[in-house]
């Protein structure tokens, strides 16, 4: 794990002593469209850039523009008709149902808009799901499941189901869930968007700590201006297309198209 107080972060919040390593993602002329009742709906058009290691991007752009289409290939959660999406040297494209399945157990934490806890379990139980797959013992399973939970503020509301838990506990569950294997990338997809603003801002205090403190890499899609303002650089999709503001993500477009 990388952290930041030994990558001394540059101007823009590029990481400057990491900038030598290669991306944590690149993504090359990914392809995406849906099928609906035999017509192809195209959402991605040739996305190319690159996500360096210890950064916190934002993407905005309107409703349907594909934003969370992305974030689901980044994730692998869904694959796209064409292109390679690598992320740590691994084009998960390649992989196949249960490598992928594998593959995304420990290598990306996902933050969903609406929690997505399971209400039959308690906060400690949802947290604790991801690493029922692994080898872990119960005695050290249950160790880091009590440290992610103190980490995100909930110490005292393990016991508690996602019903006894207003929006913000909830998603600083989804948070702490999101992080219990340890993965070097966090993507969240609009992670405020349900929330009000108090809670939005502890949420993202929080977000902003695994990128500060845990040197976690962040990929955020949000319409909040105020959560993009916490990013280091934003990226807009608009019809399936990247633009470009910000140093961090022109230079990513620059180096992905050397
Ligand atoms: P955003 O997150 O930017 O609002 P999405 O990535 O969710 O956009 O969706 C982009 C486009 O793809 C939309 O037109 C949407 O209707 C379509 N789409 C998304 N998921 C599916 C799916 N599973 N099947 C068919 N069309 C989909
Ligand atoms: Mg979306």
């Amino acid at each position: 794990m990388t952290s930041r107080a030994d990558s001394a972060a540059g101007a823009g919040g590029v990481v400057a002593a990491e900038a030598d390593a290669p991306p944590l993602i690149s993504i090359r002329h990914v392809f995406k469209s849906y099928r609906r009742g035999g017509q192809v709906v195209p959402v991605l058009h040739d996305i190319t850039f690159d996500v360096q290691r210890g950064d916190f991007l934002g993407l905005m752009g309107p409703s349907g523009s594909g934003k969370s289409t992305l974030l689901n290939l980044i994730a692998g959660i869904d694959k796209p008709d064409s292109g390679e999406v690598l992320v740590d040297g691994v084009d998960i494209t390649r992989l196949g149902e249960t490598e992928l399945a594998d593959w995304r157990a420990g290598a990306v934490g996902f933050v969903f808009q609406f929690y997505n806890l399971m209400p039959v379990l308690t906060a400690f139980e949802n947290v604790e799901l991801p690493l029922t797959l692994t080898r872990l013992p119960r005695r050290v399973r249950h160790e880091h499941v009590e440290a992610a939970l103190t980490l995100v503020g909930l110490a005292d509301r393990m016991e508690h189901y996602p019903s006894e838990l207003s929006g913000g506990q909830q998603q600083r569950v989804a948070i702490a869930r999101a992080i219990i294997t340890d993965p070097k990338l966090i993507v969240a997809d609009e992670p405020t968007g349900d929330l009000d603003r108090q809670s939005a801002e502890d949420v993202l205090t929080l977000i902003d700590r695994l990128n500060i403190e845990l040197g976690k890499t962040i990929l955020m899609v949000t319409h909040d201006r105020r959560a993009a303002d916490r990013a280091h650089a934003i990226m807009y999709l608009d019809k399936g297309e990247l633009s470009t503001a910000g140093d961090v993500f022109e230079r990513s477009v620059r180096e992905a198209r050397r």
